[in-house]
């Protein structure tokens, strides 16, 4: 098989094999629309991808982070949540929702009959945005194909996006929380629900039993069911 030039770039990079370019080299041979981590990461296995994260800089938040954060769990499991971005804690432990927001989650967890062993857990970002600020889209779209090879790695049988932030950006969308929860999506062929974030829960507790019905939803879909 003959990889273009960006893929085994990308391949080297994640063998921790440094490529040197003449200092008069042209661009890399990546179209615009292309240039993305989607193309770089396909057919990558999990600690090629591992790698490739853990040495991305593809956008400005590889200066402020202290480690990537490349998410945890069960790499068969059926199901796959998905949240926002690493926040402080996050990004000293080097593990997805470990903060307060974390313990939230693990209940939200427990109630289902799962835990951090039995699914896998990601954000639509590796890296910390500085103080907590939303991801701006750009960032969102470089760390996009990290997340992508992730869901094809896995194949969850359901995703559960946690949170405005990762509900919008999983599915290209600009409507509020309210009106994508308690729906049935699919992405890539993925049943895919949309809860509240449990930092959000930890703020409004009156609004855990909508995010209940998320999960039950969830749950249904996971099992074959219909919405
Ligand atoms: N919030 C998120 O969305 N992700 C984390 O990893 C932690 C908090």
């Amino acid at each position: 098989m003959i990889h273009p030039e960006h893929q085994r770039r990308a391949y080297l990079q994640a063998m921790g094999i440094d490529v040197w370019l003449p200092r008069d080299a042209a661009e890399p041979d990546v179209p615009g629309d292309v240039a993305n981590a989607a193309a770089v990461t396909d057919g990558l296995d999990w600690g090629a991808l591992r790698q490739c994260v853990a040495d991305c800089t593809r956008c400005e938040l590889a200066r402020s982070r202290t480690q990537t954060v490349f998410g945890v769990g069960n790499q068969d499991a059926d199901w796959m949540i998905i949240g926002e971005a690493p926040g402080a804690e996050e990004d000293r432990r080097g593990e997805p929702f470990v903060g307060r927001a974390g313990q939230m989650l693990n209940e939200m967890l427990r109630a289902i009959g799962q835990s951090r062993d039995t699914v896998f857990i990601a954000n639509i970002l590796k890296c910390r945005p500085p103080n907590n600020r939303d991801p701006k889209p750009q960032e969102a779209s470089e760390c996009r194909g990290y997340l992508e090879r992730q869901i094809a790695l896995v194949q969850p049988k359901i995703i559960l996006a946690v949170g405005k932030i990762a509900a919008q950006n999983l599915l290209g969308s600009t409507e509020p929380i309210g009106r994508m929860r308690g729906r049935a999506y699919e992405l890539n062929g993925i049943p895919l629900v949309v809860t509240y974030h449990p930092a959000f829960l930890l703020r409004s507790p009156s609004q855990k039993s909508k995010s209940w019905a998320d999960l039950c939803l969830a749950s249904r879909l996971s099992a074959g069911g219909t919405a």
